[in-house]
């Protein structure tokens, strides 16, 4: 929905860029440790020596996941189905601003990049990177778009998120019990106000089984910010959409949970989320690209954020 107004936002302390990028970095690790530990699982079965390899995999895996579970801890407390709503209200009634897609990406580039000029890798890398990987495969061009800008929602950090918590990390579904098997870190989901409601802790909750994602409410963070960007100011395909949408919806996309509340359409859309998941989590050690040079072809396209 179209704001009634444009206006310049002020702008959070830079040492909010830093944590959100650590933080996100963090999240992203978390879940490629998880992948590995996946796949190679499937190798420990066959031999011996990926056994060893396994062993080191968990090792890393819990220390990621130590240095985040303060941040789910959060996450999963404060992300109710009233905060839900309230965000979706705000999304619809409040002022944005309007940028160009490239303007997007330097907007958040310039907090990541003040926060710490040694950063590694910025957020706009990130972007182009997995865009790339997209291109080098021959994806469809839609494709190429969405992954260059499937992490914009992240400018949430300056429209009116709370904290670190409602903006980046794995989603999940609010307004029906969480998902302690398919979620990280679950244990915390205890100290959120909406555990052991009498309806929203039942197993479908305010949902009825196959209702499809479409109508089920997934947590407020970058994704479902973007996908409601650009679900009404884009031409892309239900595909790309569900890319936006449903990226960071690792209990969904990965682990299989809420698998209930699919309706047809979500197994086309849970299998162009699958596909589109390896270029956001390990395009991320290729080759750094030129931003200058790739900047030229992407000045007209623009939204409201
Ligand atoms: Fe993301
Ligand atoms: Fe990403």
């Amino acid at each position: 929905m179209a704001p009634s107004a444009i206006e310049t936002v002020p702008v959070y302390s830079d040492r909010d860029g830093q944590v959100l990028e650590q933080i996100s970095d963090n999240v992203d690790a978390v879940n490629v440790l998880k992948a590995n530990m996946k796949k190679e699982k499937a190798l420990h079965e066959a031999s011996e020596f990926d056994a060893e390899k396994n062993k080191t995999q968990f090792r890393q895996y819990e220390d990621a996941k130590e240095s985040v579970k303060e941040f789910y801890r959060e996450q999963h407390e404060k992300q109710t189905v009233a905060y839900n709503l309230k965000a979706r209200n705000d999304f619809k009634f409040k002022t944005r601003a309007e940028m160009s897609i490239w303007e997007a990406m330097e907007k958040f580039n310039t907090l990541i990049d003040e926060s710490d000029p040694d950063t590694d890798l910025s957020q706009i890398e990130h972007l182009i990177q997995t865009a790339e990987a997209m291109r080098r495969d021959g994806r469809p061009r839609w494709m190429q778009l969405t992954g260059l800008i499937h992490d914009l929602g992240k400018l949430l950090n300056f429209y009116g998120s709370e904290g670190q918590w409602d903006v980046v990390g794995d989603t999940f579904v609010v307004g029906c019990a969480f998902d302690l098997e398919a979620n990280v870190c679950s244990e915390s989901f205890k100290g959120n106000p909406d555990w052991g409601h009498e309806i929203y802790s039942t197993k479908h909750g305010i949902y009825t089984p196959g209702c499809g994602m479409d109508n089920v409410m997934i947590s407020w963070g970058h994704d479902e910010y973007l996908y409601l960007v650009v679900k009404d100011q884009s031409t892309l395909p239900d595909e790309a959409l569900a890319m936006i949408r449903y990226h960071s919806f690792y209990p969904w996309h990965k682990e299989g949970g809420y698998m209930d509340f699919m309706n047809e359409k979500d197994h086309a859309m849970l299998a162009a989320v699958r596909s589109f998941n390896p270029y956001d989590l390990y395009s991320k050690s290729d080759e750094v690209l030129s931003v200058e040079e790739l900047k030229v072809s992407l000045s007209p396209l623009g939204f409201i954020l």
